[in-house]
């Protein structure tokens, strides 16, 4: 069967890349290996899409949809025999409805691109995440991302009114709706936010947009328990009327790591405090919003609970708060990183942690350990840097290590980044075996010939 024959006689020559020229394309971001697939369609329009997996279905081939190759579970990886569904072709605002407050845009526009869009209407989309300048709507969508201001806006699932989405046998599901409350019949929209390309490819999508807020005040924190930690996030969420937009928090080590040569970032205070917190506040009015979170800061020290901070006087600042924080790939220059992406209940995160670190002392041996995350939202990003040497070795002990104790204290073994290949094995210490029953029951009834991202998520 020639694939790549058969794909260009569907979409057209420059449409189909062959395995060579597939090859010639790396894997995605921090990865060191390129992609590898039987043939990589670039199809311009949902209807050739659809006809891309009308083929694919006919023919038992499987498919795995990319969009910006961002992702960081495996969940886009594909195989020699298999046929890669790129985006990125399909990189169309369609619509900015500055009443209705929708924008309606095909899969492969990046994040960054509709942000910039939506700015020119003193709208806001409000996700947001590191790699906004190459993930796409749709991976967004199909990752069912979080980000920096989950805590006032919710996840991807939030903000997505409708879509469209292609099923395995090239069946278009247009559901693009553009209403904020629809109760008639099941959301269908939310079966493909969160499948990562297993139930259907998404072509469009509606997306909410909101105000674009236009005062912000930032502050970055020292703190010296964890119990302060959460109680700080409780005393801003509470004093600043609804405008929390942010609350990042940073173990030691992470702070120092990014304030520190070879980062470029300087330590904007003291790099000796247990944690460290970036807390963001946005809203409409400068001089209001100024006063009521510097009076919500003052308090806070005066009640011991924060002991140093450095305030934000002008934008700039508050980029430079921000930089510190997204400076992430930091932990790739000290050791081989293992990384994780959990949820935690606040009030177990300090017992989890701790739990965490006597074992990998005791366990691995020698490795670093950085430790950030949206903590507003109960979500941490725990990175283990080991020697280059030791990674194969090291990698599944340090897997269990982390994930093994998380259904004790009621967490999830995936926070954002989905579940892919990496976290499949993982998988049932968050989902009981009737969940994963009825998810694999959703999966014969959408994809019965299992041509769509096979192996992945369950
Ligand atoms: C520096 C950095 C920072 C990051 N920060 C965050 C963060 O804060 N929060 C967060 O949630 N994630 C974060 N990520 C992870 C990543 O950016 C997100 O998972 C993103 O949503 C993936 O989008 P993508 O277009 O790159 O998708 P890809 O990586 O191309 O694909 C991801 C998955 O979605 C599927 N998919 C892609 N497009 C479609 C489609 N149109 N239809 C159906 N399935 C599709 C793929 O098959 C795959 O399973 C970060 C990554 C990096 C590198």
């Amino acid at each position: 069967m020639d694939i790549v024959k058969a794909l260009r006689d569907l979409i057209g020559d420059k449409a189909v890349l062959d395995a060579a020229d597939t090859a010639t394309r790396s894997a995605g971001v921090w990865r060191p290996d390129n992609l590898q697939a039987a043939a990589l369609a670039r199809p311009a329009s949902t209807e050739e899409v659809s006809k891309v997996l009308a083929w694919c279905h006919a023919n038992a081939v499987g498919v795995v949809a990319q969009g910006g190759l961002t992702g960081l579970v495996h969940g886009a990886d594909a195989t020699a025999d298999q046929v890669i569904l790129s985006l990125e072709r399909m990189r169309n605002i369609e619509e900015i409805n500055p009443v209705q407050r929708t924008a309606t845009v095909e899969a492969g526009v990046t994040l960054q691109a509709l942000q910039e869009a939506v700015e020119e209407h003193a709208l806001m989309f409000p996700l947001d995440l590191g790699a906004r300048g190459t993930a796409t709507l749709g991976g967004n969508a199909a990752t069912n991302a979080g980000g920096n201001r989950v805590i006032r806006y919710g996840m991807m699932r939030d903000m997505v009114l409708g879509l469209e989405a292609v099923l395995a046998d090239g069946t278009v599901v247009s559901s693009l709706n553009h209403l904020i409350k629809n109760n008639a019949g099941y959301d269908l929209r939310q079966l493909f936010i969160g499948s990562e390309g297993t139930l259907g490819v998404i072509t469009r999508l509606v997306l909410r947009l909101r105000e674009q807020p236009s005062a912000r005040n930032m502050a970055l924190v020292g703190l010296e328990t964890f119990d302060k930690v959460a109680a700080f996030l409780k005393h801003m969420d509470h004093s600043l009327g609804g405008t929390l937009s942010a609350f990042e928090a940073m173990w030691q080590s992470f702070y120092q790591l990014v304030t520190s040569p070879p980062a470029n970032g300087k330590p904007p205070i003291a790099q000796d405090y247990p944690f460290y917190v970036l807390v963001e506040s946005q809203g409409a009015d400068r001089e209001l919003d100024t006063q009521r979170f510097n009076n919500a800061m003052e308090a806070a020290y005066e009640n011991g609970l924060i002991v140093d901070a450095a305030i934000s006087q002008s934008e700039s600042d508050c980029e430079a708060f921000w930089s510190l924080r997204d400076d992430v790939e930091q932990v790739l220059h000290h050791g081989f990183p293992i990384i994780f992406d959990i949820s935690l209940p606040i009030g177990e995160m300090e017992a989890y942690t701790t739990n965490l670190k006597t074992s990998l002392a005791e366990t691995i041996g020698e490795h670093n350990l950085y430790i950030f995350g949206h903590l507003g939202d109960g979500n941490l990003h725990v990175n283990v840097a080991v020697k280059a040497e030791d990674y194969q070795r090291l990698r599944p002990v340090v897997e269990q290590l982390v994930y093994a104790p998380l259904a004790a204290f009621q967490g999830s073994v995936s926070a954002e980044h989905g579940i892919g290949l990496e976290k499949k094995p993982y998988l049932d210490v968050s989902r009981s075996a009737n969940e994963l029953a009825l998810m694999r029951s959703l999966k014969q009834a959408l994809d019965p010939g299992n041509i769509l991202n096979p192996g992945k998520v369950v």
